[in-house]
């Protein structure tokens, strides 16, 4: 069988294995499958082609351009699923796995692409927080801003999940702006390879975005700068050894780990046998140390039980790991494959011994492990194993050793002060899971179990249905944790975009501001629009243009009449002694709805026209009550214009209600839909 000949992708050309390459074998026979090998790669050739090419292309877009590419990317690859898998299964998962990895990489990016639009602004900048008013006239102001980092994102992947491990990190990249050289780990890269061909194929991302590493890093990494970021998930000890390079300490070049973790899965109290609790905890776990064969960052390691409870959820897990087919995954009834490589089973099997020295092995037997399926003798598989823990308070290989693998430990607890303490002793966990129908017990361990923790997952009878699973990282939720776990943080929305972006404070004035963010900043210079804004496309309206209104007087019978209307007859507009009494009110006061109601009247302009739809308002806040006979008027200000589709975009206003002494009386943001053109 002629072995796969994995290339990189630098510069823009496919360059084959050089140098001194390592071969590749399959997880499931054992069989050569590849080689690899970067020895002649020119590294600094590949830091400079990103950063003339591909980060100018980048920057050249909007975050809604880049989010739309995002979208494009995504849907090219999941309509090109079935190669992937196939090549998949020899890494040792499972179909089931490899939608995890595949599938699950290509929502991802489907959900940065759609955050990327919904939000953050059709802009080059990304406003972080709101305005912070440094003087007492607003004529200096502050805002933070993030703005794409200039060089590049060296991201090195783990063996474990070959496509979601590049994608997870490339969709929040790409999104701010910033181009990537991807390095796989070299054991399972050729499906990593595979998948960044077909990107390069589609020719939706501009040259210079993506390179690919298959092989060593060389001297990449002392050629950084602090324009760069290194994003690293793996192994403590490589996270340790990158981290601690000169250069990268020297130039604080920003280095994000993500690495082992003894994340914890707590029983609670309340979770009896009798519970629907008891058993989602049991479905969890087990699903955990199976899945992938238990080669997550996120699997449950240490299962944190009631002392009462030990011998049941032994039981329990014994009985449902039983019916755990394992074998070649590609073939039928197979429920768990093979570790990735022999390397891996050789260390997992080292691991669990360690452990074994001070736990029990309570299920699970390497030595009459049968397998499903022809040709294995030479495949990574190794059997699902479950530790018990006698004394957990005095164990400390339990608590610092994973072995990334199938394998996982009970260990009882006293009282919920206990379990926290346990949880706590894995010194710092990318998740821990609590399964409870007590919002007490998980007010409490949020609190004291919390900062040891990246994430804490609840979960019970109410949640386990549409619940996404301890292990699931998703998109929307921060990824990473403290301490062992490498004190880094991905994902989380659009957070984790901002991790490839500077964030600097702005100062400056009204008008500065305006310009720099492209949205009206109050107090910045009003425009005068050469008719009613509501007259004008979308493309026509200009930032800063206002409408100021003719003033109305607000009349008790206006009050009545809305009070009667609407059916509110709150006292503070109906009762003039009451009122008074409240010491917010001079008296009878108008209904903060009716004085909107009346802005809408005072700066509406009625006929058809380009304005399609009100779709909203926000940050409502009234300053000064208005009473009968008290005049209002307003000011109506183009905030800020974010293009929604080919034919209308969104135009957020600025709205101000004065009374006749000038004073604010309301403020707050209407939101409409505006056409491209007059109908
Ligand atoms: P490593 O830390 O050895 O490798 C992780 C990545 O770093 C790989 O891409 C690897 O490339 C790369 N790498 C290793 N050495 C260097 C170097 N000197 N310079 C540049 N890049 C380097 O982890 P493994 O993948 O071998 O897994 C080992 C253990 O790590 C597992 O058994 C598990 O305990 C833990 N792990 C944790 C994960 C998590 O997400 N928390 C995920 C995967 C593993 P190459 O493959 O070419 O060596």
């Amino acid at each position: 069988m002629t072995l796969m000949q994995l290339e990189s992708y630098a510069g823009g050309q496919w360059v084959g294995p050089s140098g001194k390459t390592r071969k590749i074998h399959s997880a499931v026979t054992g069989v050569e499958l590849a080689e690899a090998g970067s020895d002649d790669l020119n590294f600094q050739e590949m830091l400079d082609h990103a950063k003339r090419k591909g980060g100018p292309a980048l920057r050249a877009m909007t975050f809604h351009d880049r989010a739309r590419m995002l979208k494009s990317l995504a849907t090219y690859l999941n309509e090109r699923r079935d190669p992937l898998y196939e090549l998949s299964y020899k890494t040792g998962a499972t179909l089931a796995d490899s939608k995890v990895d595949i599938d699950g990489g290509i929502g991802t990016m489907f959900v940065f692409a759609s955050k990327g639009r919904r939000e953050m602004p059709d802009a080059h900048i990304y406003p972080d927080g709101d305005l912070e008013i440094l003087s007492r006239n607003g004529t200096f102001l502050g805002q933070h801003y993030c703005t794409p980092l200039l060089g590049v994102a060296v991201h090195i992947n783990a063996f474990n999940f070959p496509v979601w491990g590049m994608l997870e990190k490339l969709a929040p990249t790409l999104l701010a702006g910033v181009p990537a050289i991807v390095k796989p780990a070299t054991s399972t890269s050729y499906l990593t390879e595979a998948c960044v061909k077909m990107m390069v194929e589609s020719g939706i991302l501009p040259e210079g975005a993506i390179q690919l590493i298959c092989g060593g890093t060389g001297d990449l990494l002392d050629r950084l700068d602090c324009q760069d970021v290194v994003s690293f998930t793996g192994s403590a000890s490589t996270a340790s050894y990158l981290r601690s390079n000169k250069n990268i300490l020297d130039n604080s070049v920003r280095f994000v780990a993500e690495q082992d973790s003894l994340n914890a899965s707590v029983l609670g109290p309340d979770a009896t046998p009798d519970t629907p609790e008891f058993d989602l905890f049991i479905k969890e776990a087990s699903r955990e140390i199976t899945t992938k064969a238990g080669q997550k960052c996120t699997a449950i390691r240490r299962m944190i039980v009631p002392n009462t409870q030990v011998q049941n959820v032994i039981d329990a897990m014994s009985v449902r790991l039983d019916k755990t087919t394992i074998g070649d995954p590609s073939v039928e009834g197979t429920r768990m494959g093979a570790l990735a490589s022999l390397d891996q089973k050789r260390d997992v099997l080292e691991k669990a011994a360690e452990i074994g020295t001070e736990c029990k092995l309570a299920y699970g037997n390497q030595d009459t492990l049968t397998l499903n399926g022809d040709g294995l003798e030479n495949g990574a598989f190794v059997s699902p194993m479950l530790f018990h823990c006698e004394d957990p308070d005095n164990a400390s290989i339990v608590h610092s050793t994973e072995a990334f693998g199938p394998v996982a430990t009970v260990m009882g607890y006293r009282d919920v002060a206990h379990a926290i303490e346990l949880m706590n002793k894995g010194g710092g966990s990318l998740v821990a899971s609590v399964i409870t129908n007590d919002p007490e017990i998980a007010q409490e361990i949020t609190i004291k179990a919390g900062p040891f923790h990246g994430r804490l997952y609840f979960n019970n009878r109410t949640s386990m249905k549409e619940s996404t699973g301890h292990g699931s990282p998703l998109p929307h939720m921060v990824h990473g944790g403290p301490g062992r776990a490498g004190g880094g943080e991905e994902l989380g929305g659009v957070r984790g975009v901002t991790h490839y972006m500077q964030r600097l404070a702005v100062q400056g004035s009204p008008d500065i501001l305006t310009g720099i963010g492209g949205t009206y900043v109050k107090g910045a210079t009003f425009i005068d629009p050469p008719a009613h804004p509501f007259t004008r496309t979308f493309h026509e309206l200009q930032i800063g243009e206002t409408v100021h209104t003719a003033s109305r007087k607000v009349t008790i019978e206006d009050i009545e009449h809305f009070a009667h209307f609407t059916g509110d007859n709150f006292y503070a507009h109906m009762d003039e002694e009451a009122a008074a009494a409240n010491p917010f009110f001079p008296g009878r006061v108008a209904h903060g709805y009716l004085l909107l109601s009346f802005a809408a009247g005072l700066f509406v302009e009625p006929n058809p026209g380009p304005v399609l739809a009100n779709t909203g308002l926000n940050d409502l806040t009234f300053q000064k009550p208005v009473s009968a006979d008290d005049e209002v008027r307003v000011s109506l200000t183009v905030k800020r214009k974010t293009k929604r589709t080919d034919e209308y975009g969104e135009v957020r206003w600025h709205v101000n209600m004065f009374n006749q002494n000038d004073e604010q009386v309301a403020e707050y943001e209407l939101l409409t839909m505006v056409a491209f053109e007059r109908t």
